[in-house]
């Protein structure tokens, strides 16, 4: 797995995580925002990363949960999770260290079994109280001087992608997940479908 930038407690943190929560723009997409100057949905569309994809489902099987907290509402990134088996889409937050927080005390989970992967300012307060604080390779220098985790790739790029398997690899289980692929007749059929 190659990261940017790895601390060296943060395989130990990573096996203590039990959600992955991200930002969707600037991490799941590259942070374009589509326009046609028609009035509908304007910036409703979303570009999402087919690697990605299948990251996130790998580690669902796993046991890991995903949630998706973003600051803008988009129909497009509820297909998107819909497609994907994510149930926990927080649209409309940009207080995400609240979401996230509010997140962690339902489910009964502590700060420490979070990774949260963000991109920008409303994301600092969630990448900063998380057990593995994350951002992309194109975040501002200061978000990334504050994450634990900085990955190689850009987002919208395969960041997350680069995060899902950093942390199966964290936990011991890639190479499993890659062995299971070598016999492909018999790998899962529904993580076929990212
Ligand atoms: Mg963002």
């Amino acid at each position: 797995m190659t990261t940017s930038s790895v601390p060296p407690d943060a395989a130990t943190n990573a096996r203590a995580i039990r959600l992955l929560a991200l930002d969707v723009d600037g991490v799941l997409t590259d942070g374009a925002l589509r326009y046609d100057g028609g009035g509908n949905d304007p910036g409703g569309d979303r570009i999402f990363h087919v690697r990605d994809g299948l990251g996130l489902k790998l580690l669902m099987a796993r046991g890991i949960d995903v949630a998706l907290i973003t600051g803008r509402r988009s129909p497009a990134v509820e297909r998107r999770a819909r497609e994907l088996g994510i149930e926990c889409v927080i649209q409309g937050r940009d207080d995400k260290a609240a979401a996230l927080t509010a997140l962690l005390d339902e489910r009964g989970l502590e700060p420490r079994h979070a990774c949260y992967c963000g991109d920008d300012l409303p994301d600092l307060g969630a990448i900063m109280l998380s057990g593995l604080g994350v951002t992309v390779a194109d975040a501002p220098d200061y978000i990334q001087q504050r994450a634990d985790i900085v990955t190689t790739a850009c987002g919208g790029r395969g960041a997350v992608r680069e995060l899902c398997e950093w942390l199966l690899a964290a936990r011991g289980e890639l190479d499993d997940i890659i062995a299971g692929f070598e016999t492909a007749a018999d790998s899962d059929a529904e993580q076929k479908s990212y």
